[in-house]
């Protein structure tokens, strides 16, 4: 081996926490290693919380580690909710944790999302995290994309996970290109996520230069996008109070009939379509459902204001001179459809 590649090895046993392997190394070859740099390593395996590398180290180094050093790095840890390594260090060491300071850092783990850290924290203190608590945690989690860290704090909590915290934990993996969190949690929430939000995930996965995963994301937009339009139109009526919840609020709508200005009787239904018409052929299967099956003969079509591309049909009758012309678009900049009745000649 030449001198280069000797010390290049010397640093990686060092950097590895394999302190012994390298100062025989050194003594082998002749190559100098010094008490400082020795030292500097004993620091930074400490820091790193690998307590054991460090005893080791500094043993075969001929360095003085005290007590007082170590137990000062179990305060250390603790503080830096390194449950993992205070543990490991009282054990090596011999000190025991003090109980009232892991029961607040476990809280703290769980209030920040770390599920394992809390646990390890609460194993420690042999207690039970407090169910609240791991809700808490989970949905910590599932805005941080970690969907698997938050359906175990769930399950910690014998609780399903809601489906709209699974959606927001599904749409942050798709966000940073993890594509198979995001389609997991889709499908636990028993939801099909945008063709849009897939291509974003698509994008996301070629900037890192996972292929396969951005294969993965596109071929799942690619899907979804076949679903609505394979799809045969389903048309449901709907409630005001249920358009209110899918974030619609018509009611504010200034409502005035164009052909009488009555403002005050006019009967308005809603319907949400489960695909938006494309073609001619569509506009006319869907007029047919609306005649037969809710009696509807004129209304106005919003396109994919539901998402998913459903879409929001609204039908109102004039009670005082019967005119269909009223429109109950939610928006007025968004574009609408207008179906009305073909006249047959
Ligand atoms: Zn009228």
């Amino acid at each position: 081996m030449t001198d280069e590649k000797v010390a290049a090895y010397i640093k990686k046993c060092l950097d590895a926490g394999r302190m012994e392997e390298a100062i025989d190394t050194s003594r082998v070859t002749g190559t100098p290693l010094s008490k400082e740099e020795l030292d500097g390593y004993i620091r930074k395996y400490l820091e790193n919380g690998w307590v054991q590398k460090a005893i080791d180290g500094a043993k075969a180094a001929g360095i003085e580690l005290s007590k007082d050093v170590l137990s000062g790095y179990v305060d250390k840890y603790l503080e830096k909710e390194k449950i993992y390594s205070a543990v490991d260090a009282s054990r090596i060491i011999g000190i025991p944790l003090p109980k009232e300071k892991i029961a607040v850092i476990a809280k703290e783990c769980l209030r920040k999302g770390k599920i394992a850290s809390a646990l390890e924290a609460y194993k420690i203190i042999k207690e039970k995290p407090p169910e609240e608590e791991l809700i808490i945690c989970g949905n910590i989690c599932f805005k941080d994309g970690l969907l698997a860290d938050g359906l175990e704090a769930y399950k910690l909590a014998n609780k399903t996970p809601p489906e709209d915290e699974l959606v927001i934990c599904g749409n942050v993996c798709f966000n940073i290109g993890q594509v198979t969190s995001g389609l997991d949690a889709y499908k636990l929430a028993n939801k099909t996520p945008t063709k849009e939000i897939l291509r974003i995930c698509g994008e996301a996965c070629l900037l890192e230069q996972r292929n396969d995963d951005a294969r993965k994301a596109f071929v799942a937009a690619q899907k979804v996008e076949e679903m609505i339009y394979s799809r045969t139109i389903d048309v449901r009526e709907i409630s005001l109070e249920e358009l209110k919840k899918l974030k619609i609020d018509i009611s504010k709508k200034d409502l005035t009939c164009p052909d009488c200005e009555n403002r005050t009787n006019i009967k308005e239904r809603y319907f949400e379509v489960s695909r938006c018409p494309e073609n001619k052929e569509d506009e006319e299967e869907l007029h047919k459902i609306m005649k037969l099956q809710y009696g509807v003969e004129n209304f106005y079509i919003e396109l994919d204001v539901l998402g998913n591309g459903r879409g929001l049909i609204s039908s109102s009758i004039c009670g005082n001179c019967g005119s269909n012309n009223i429109v109950l678009s939610s928006d007025d900049e968004i574009g609408y459809t207008e179906i009305k009745a073909r006249k047959k000649e």
